[in-house]
Formats: C-alpha cells, structure tokens, sequence
C-alpha cells in the first residue's frame, strides 16, 4: 500500500480543521436540499387530511406548482423510513409470513412487472433473471382526483387487508389520527368503483392495520400494530374534499376558503395559492375557466 506513505493529501484543507462532528457531517454527508415540484393535478391520499381543496381547485384551474425545499435532516428522516419499508416489503419471510404479504413484484432484469401475489421464488418468467433481482413493486392507484400507494396487502384469515406500515421513533400508546385517516383513504378508494379491476383481490375494507416498526431498540415493543374500522363520519371530510376537487378540476367550482384563513385575512405562509384565494374571495368570485 505505498500511497499510504505518500505525501499526497498531507496538506491540511479547511475540511480537515474542522472536528465538530454535526460541522463535518454538514460537509461530507450533507447535500443540497431536494427540491420537489408538484402540480395541482391530483391530490396525494397521504396528505388527504392537509390538503385544502380550494387551493388545489386554484392551482390546478391556473396551472399552477407547489415547490417544496426539503432540507438535509428531513430528507434523511424520509430515507430512513423508505428504506426500512422497502426491507419489510421485500422481507415477508420475516414479517408477516411469505404466503401472507401480496403485492406486485417488478424484475430488476427485465423491469417487467411479474404478477400480483405472494413473492416469487422463481427466477423471471419474462428474462430468467435470478428470483434475487424481483423487488416489491407499490400497488398505485388513481382516480380523477386522488392517487396513492398502498404498502401492501395481507391476508388474514383469508380476508385481504390493507396495512399501513409506519416508521417511528416514539412508543406509540395509540395511532396517530392523521394515519388513521390516511388508511382510512386507502381502504376507501380500493373499492373497484374507484380502481376498476386493476386489484386482483377485493379488499376487505371494514379493517385495516397501522403498523408502526420503532426505529429505536425497543425490545418489549419492537413493532405495534392497531386494528383500525373506518367510519363513514370518520371519512365525510375526505370524500367532501375529493368531490370538491373533481368538481372544480371538470367544472371550474371553487370551494369556499377555509374559515381559518378568513379568519388570518389569507395571510397563511404554507400555502402558494392564498393570494389568489383572497383575490377571489374579495371578488366573490365562485368560478373560474376550465382549461381546456
Ligand atoms: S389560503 Fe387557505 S383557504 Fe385559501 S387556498 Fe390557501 S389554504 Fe385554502
Ligand atoms: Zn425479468
């Protein structure tokens, strides 16, 4: 290993004065925030809760984009929690049992899909790649107004669920509300009226499991997992915002403004479409062009 005795790289850098470990991770690990771009054309189920329907009326009438900033430490949050999903997905010997987890599997061979079912353990049926190259493959739904993931589907008992896996660093006593509503969307919009017959299971949708993996050692609860039974009152919000939203993309309807930002005179920071929002509201403007 001669280059170790070398002189090269014995000058010091600026880098190398630095000895403060969150100063140089910053410089060695840290990158650029990722910017994301989102157009107003469907709403995302994960963030249905959030979402103002007004706004995506708005942008989507005035081709309009969200722009995002995600920074370093949240980028690596997202991350973390991708990558331990991707494992569980691709690991149903381990969590669930392998005749248990169903879902679409994709080669990485060929970049086909294979089927829906349980993980393959043969090699491709398209390019003989090895069964090691089949990855998990989200199921992705869409319907005019909303598109989503789902994690998976289990089979219990022989009734096929839906799970929402969820990634935590918390001891959750109970779930979250707004993971509730989430797998309450995705339950919902499962129905085949929504996906056609692209799901080759029906969904049992009168259960649904949130399952939060703890990212900290937790050996008494390492995994927690709540039994979760929609109601209809639980999803008249969501299914309003959805109407809302299909109404104004075909229709070019705005939905009211939320109460709260007449309240704050549309000064609301989060949201890029408020300006408009105000215009119109002081214009008492109910409609806007639809384009074509
Ligand atoms: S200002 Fe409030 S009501 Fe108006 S579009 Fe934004 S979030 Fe919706
Ligand atoms: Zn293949």
């Amino acid at each position: 290993m001669r280059f170790i005795h070398t002189e090269v790289g014995r000058e010091r850098s600026f880098i190398d004065t630095i000895t403060d470990p969150k100063v140089l991770t910053a410089h060695i690990v840290g990158s650029e925030p990722q910017v994301r771009r989102r157009k107003y054309d469907i709403m995302n189920v994960s963030m249905l809760d959030k979402i103002c329907a007004r706004e995506y009326v708005i942008g989507y009438l005035l081709n309009q984009e969200r722009t995002e900033q995600i920074g370093f430490p949240m980028q690596t949050i997202f991350n973390m929690g991708s990558a331990l999903h991707s494992w569980i997905q691709n690991h149903p010997e381990v969590y669930f049992g392998r005749n248990k987890f169903l879902g679409n599997w994709r080669c990485l061979g060929c970049n086909r899909q294979r089927r829906f079912g349980t993980k393959p353990i043969t090699n491709c049926e398209f390019c003989d790649a090895s069964y090691r190259a089949t990855v998990y493959d989200e199921y992705l739904f869409r319907t005019p107004a909303v598109s989503g993931k789902i994690d998976g589907i289990l089979n219990v008992g022989g009734k096929y669920r839906i799970p929402d896996i969820k990634t935590t660093a918390k001891d959750i006593e109970y779930p979250n509300g707004s993971d509730i509503i989430q797998l309450a969307s995705y339950m919902y919009f499962s129905h085949p009226r929504f996906c056609g017959d692209e799901l080759p299971v029906e969904i049992d949708r009168s259960v649904g499991y949130l399952i939060y993996f703890n990212k900290v050692f937790n050996f008494r609860a390492p995994v927690k997992t709540f039994k979760i039974e929609p109601t209809a009152k639980l999803m008249e919000p969501i299914i309003a915002k959805t109407v809302a939203f299909t109404k104004g993309k075909a229709q070019g309807i705005l939905p009211n403004p939320l109460k709260k930002c007449v309240v704050k005179s549309f000064v609301i920071k989060t949201c890029p479409m408020a300006d408009k929002c105000a215009e119109f509201h002081f214009e008492e403007r109910t409609t806007l062009p639809v384009p074509e």
